[in-house]
């Protein structure tokens, strides 16, 4: 089992959360950008097979979180992949103090767009589909236009190979991220 090393990441000043390896940090005031996948350090994800939590190599399982529609023929995903340990984190599972803001609730806080702002993922918006978390050891990256961005702008996305095996969240009342247990569900690894 890779273990991901997230009490290692530095911490955001504003948030107090772990800052994810994918995320910039702007070096004057040590707050993350959470919201954003940096380009330069998701290209050395992608290259190196990353963790996008921790940063370290994925050694067994790149652990995915996205909409079910990524698990379609020809679907992808929009967050890059992480450890199981670093997913689990992101959707407040491990502990819900240090949750993803943007991963682990059914309803986000929302600014307007900034200039010069990559919109990563446009489902955040409004209420949640369920969340899968898709188990695979390989993927291919692909590029997506930009929703909202500039004439060309283009995003990574991530193209999950044999999906070995799905984990499907759904949202409490107050919002929080809770699995969702088939009935007679087994896991295969
Ligand atoms: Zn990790």
């Amino acid at each position: 089992m890779d273990e991901c090393r997230w009490r290692d990441r530095p911490l955001c000043t504003r948030r107090g959360l772990p800052v994810p390896f994918v995320a910039a940090v702007d070096p004057a005031t040590g707050e993350g950008d959470f919201r954003h996948l940096d380009p330069e350090l998701t290209a050395r994800l992608v290259k190196f097979r990353l963790c996008a939590v921790c940063g370290d190599p994925v050694i067994a399982w790149h652990v995915f979180l996205g909409d079910p529609a990524a698990l379609d023929p020809g679907g992808y995903f929009m967050e890059p992949p992480m450890h199981e340990q670093g997913a689990l984190l992101a959707l407040g599972l491990i502990d819900q103090a240090t949750r993803c803001p943007f991963m682990a609730q059914a309803k986000v806080p929302r600014r307007p767009l900034e200039t010069g702002d990559t919109l990563v993922a446009p489902m955040y918006a409004g209420p949640r589909r369920p969340q899968v978390m898709a188990y695979t050891r390989h993927y291919r990256p692909g590029k997506m236009p930009v929703i909202g961005g500039a004439p060309g702008q283009v995003q990574t996305v991530f193209y999950p190979g044999t999906v070995a095996r799905v984990r499907t969240f759904g949202f409490d009342e107050r919002g929080w991220a809770v699995e969702e247990v088939a009935a007679g569900a087994q896991d295969v690894l």
